[in-house]
């Protein structure tokens, strides 16, 4: 489904991601965590064709990220991406948020978008909401709407990064438990995040990055339950 062959990336001469190689099978959960900086999030953007990079190859579906030829609106279409600060568009209604791209980019009609945003809504519990504007949901809200507005292009996959990062703690868990969710219906999903009890939960593999290279991916248990290298567990320490 997602394959991550030898990817590295500069900033000018900064090295942010090392050779990282990974495969992520349909129905995968992985969790991605390591130290500020250590190059999570620009790895899942050089996914979905947000960054690019300077060799290797990722394919996404028989997509080959980057290449000539490949339409990186499709990509980003089949693609949903999940952020840590919501990126709602602030002057549309929630409503409006969850149509726009469903009309624009799938050519769907506005009163098939609309019932598609209307189910979506309800699933992630916010059925009474589709009238407000962003700025009038709690943060948890607005991540949830983002998740439903991610699922209304039917991805074949959803990254995250760090969608909780930002909320306020007695919110994470209206978050989560979305996710968790998902992960149980059996979306493919690469997930940076540090919640570690999300990780246990339904991540299948657990990657664990430092200075721009892959340094674990191991399963779940393999991650939790053997002493692994020095810098994860060293991390592990830290976060836990
Ligand atoms: P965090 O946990 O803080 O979100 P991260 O693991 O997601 O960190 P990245 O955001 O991928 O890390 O950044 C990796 C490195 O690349 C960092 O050292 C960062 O300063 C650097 N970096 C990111 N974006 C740019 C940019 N546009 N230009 C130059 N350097 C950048
Ligand atoms: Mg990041």
């Amino acid at each position: 489904m997602i394959a991550i062959e030898n990817v590295s990336k500069n900033y000018g001469t900064f090295q942010v991601l090392k050779d990282c190689t990974t495969t992520v099978r349909k129905g995968e959960v992985v969790v991605v965590c390591g130290p500020s900086g250590s190059g999570k999030s620009t790895l899942i953007k050089c996914v979905n064709g947000l960054e690019p990079f300077q060799s290797g190859r990722i394919r996404v579906d028989g997509m080959d990220v980057g290449a000539r030829g490949t339409k990186m609106s499709a990509l980003r279409a089949r693609v949903g991406m999940v952020f840590q600060n919501f990126e709602l568009f602030p002057h549309l209604t929630i409503m409006q948020n969850l149509t726009l791209s469903q009309r624009k980019v799938l050519g769907r009609r506005t009163d098939e978008a609309e019932a598609k945003g209307e189910a979506l809504l309800a699933r992630v519990g916010l059925a009474t909401q589709a009238h407000k504007f962003p700025g009038q949901l709690s943060g948890g809200q607005q991540q949830r709407v983002a998740i439903a507005r991610a699922l209304a292009m039917d991805p074949i996959a959803i990254l995250f990064d760090e969608p909780t990062s930002a909320l306020d703690p007695e919110m994470i868990n209206e978050v989560l438990d979305v996710m968790v969710e998902l992960a149980n219906e059996g979306m493919t999903m690469i997930c940076v995040t540090h919640e570690m009890g999300f990780a246990r939960k339904v991540a299948h593999r657990v990657i664990f990055m430092d200075h721009g290279s892959i340094i674990e991916d191991c399963t779940k248990t393999e991650f939790f339950e053997t002493q692994r290298s020095e810098r994860a567990a060293q991390f592990l320490a830290k976060i836990l």
